[in-house]
């Protein structure tokens, strides 16, 4: 009988695994998967992923694996405005560990926290007792059956989470699948530390790059996802149109070799479920789905799991109920997701961007600490309201403006 099963040991699963097991809980953490092994999902770390990592003493080994990523150049249909220098207490704003890389990084401190992982084990149904989710059935590479029981069961199975479907977890702020994507990794490209955001409402298309490991760098470009069936008809061809509209970058990418197939990734609803109910919790995917626009997924799972291990852990050593605990651990992961999440769907339907924040992009084009300040706020490596507060936008823009974010 263990504390807790977790499903799912990748970027949410291992480091709840992890935090459990340094809490003093038994924890048995399940994949299907072997690890090493890569998802076919973007891989750039940023916000409060990198501030996490060192948190957890596992920042060196990432950066080990990847370049340490400090400038980023972002279009948004008006003009490709520079940001450099964006570190803060000697962490850098992004990493873009490959995900076998980084997911072995965390089932490994999982492991060493004293977490027992089972790779290659498929969950196929749970133990349900009394209405209450008690543990799981599947099997190893054996093939034979298996079943464990638990206190509590969490899924972190992704955004197709078996369990959130077992228990029926309701969904709510959902919006349907908005764009879809290809990528994939280039060698010889000439780039800094450098990620380019181009988002082109205009043109409907979004292309992200950056450098990630082995010397690889990473273009990816997204599509209104009406348009899946013929960006699929010729991927190849496609893509360079696309890249074509950012004619600087995409002669560097053809200098370049490619060097993995194009990697495709459709059917991305947003949506969160309810992440808890008798005997069972969600994170990462499981519990809060969104398009990859604004690169949030890792380090929300990062996040969320912070708050599902410490909601677990009043749940064990307090009075309170342990569903009144993952009550708050619902309310502060809507919370801290909740204006990321409706900028990222909004950037995802290619809504026209703020015009105070175009406004503001032309006020500080040609200064570039304010520059690096904006980045720095928008990317929440400083307290955003430093920088986004009526008196500054007032200095920056003029008297009349609010104050964007
Ligand atoms: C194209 C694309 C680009 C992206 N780019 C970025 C980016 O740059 N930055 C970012 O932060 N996020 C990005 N994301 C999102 C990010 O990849 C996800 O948010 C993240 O992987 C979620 O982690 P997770 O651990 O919740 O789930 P997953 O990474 O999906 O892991 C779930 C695990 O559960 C296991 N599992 C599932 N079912 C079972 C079962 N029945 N039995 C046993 N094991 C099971 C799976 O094998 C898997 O290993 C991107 C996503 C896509 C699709």
């Amino acid at each position: 009988m263990y504390d807790v099963i977790v499903v799912g040991a990748r970027c949410a699963g291992s480091p709840l695994a992890m935090l459990l097991a340094k809490q003093g809980a038994k924890v048995l953490l399940v994949d299907r998967a072997t690890l090493p092994s890569d998802i076919p999902h973007g891989n750039f770390i940023h916000r409060d992923g990198p501030r996490r990592l060192k948190k957890w003493g596992l920042l060196d080994n990432v950066a080990e694996v990847s370049v340490p990523i400090t400038s980023q150049i972002s279009y948004f249909g008006d003009f490709p405005m520079p940001a450099d220098d964006l570190c803060v207490d000697g962490m850098a704003w992004g990493y873009a560990p490959r995900r076998d890389l980084l997911d072995y990084i965390l089932v490994q401190a999982a492991v060493r926290a004293g977490a027992e992982v089972r790779e290659g084990f498929s969950v196929e149904s749970f133990v349900i007792e009394d209405g209450r989710v008690a543990g799981i059935r599947g099997h190893g590479r054996d093939g034979k059956a298996v079943e464990e029981q638990a206190a509590l069961t969490v899924g972190a199975d992704g955004r197709n989470s078996r369990l959130a479907r077992a228990v029926d977890a309701p969904v709510y702020d959902a919006t349907p699948p908005m764009l879809c994507y290809y990528f994939s990794y280039w060698s010889g490209v000439d780039t800094g530390p450098c990620l380019e955001l181009h988002a082109r409402p205009r043109d409907r298309r979004l292309i992200i790059s950056f450098p990630s490991s082995n010397g690889l760098y990473g273009v990816f470009v997204g599509w209104p996802a009406g348009e899946l069936a013929q960006v699929r008809g010729n991927i190849e061809s496609n893509f360079m149109t696309a890249l074509d509209l950012v004619p600087e970058l995409a002669e560097r990418v053809r200098a370049g070799h490619r060097e993995e197939r194009f990697y495709g990734a459709s059917d991305l609803p947003n949506f969160f479920r309810k992440p808890y109910g008798p005997g069972w919790a969600l994170a990462g995917d499981a519990g809060c789905h969104k398009d990859p626009f604004m690169a949030l997924g890792i380090c929300d799972a990062f996040r969320d799991v912070e708050l599902l291990a410490g909601a677990i852990a009043e749940g064990a050593t307090t009075e309170r109920p342990m569903e009144e605990c993952l009550a708050g651990y619902e309310r502060n992961r809507n919370e801290a997701s909740g204006m990321n999440y409706q900028m990222n769907a909004s950037a995802a339907r290619f809504d026209p961007y703020p015009e105070e924040i175009l406004l503001l992009r032309r006020a500080i084009r040609d200064k570039p600490d304010e520059r690096r300040n904006f980045a720095l706020a928008r990317g929440g490596m400083v307290d955003p309201t430093t920088f986004f507060n009526p008196e500054n936008m007032r200095r920056l823009i003029g008297p009349e403006v609010g104050s964007p974010t």
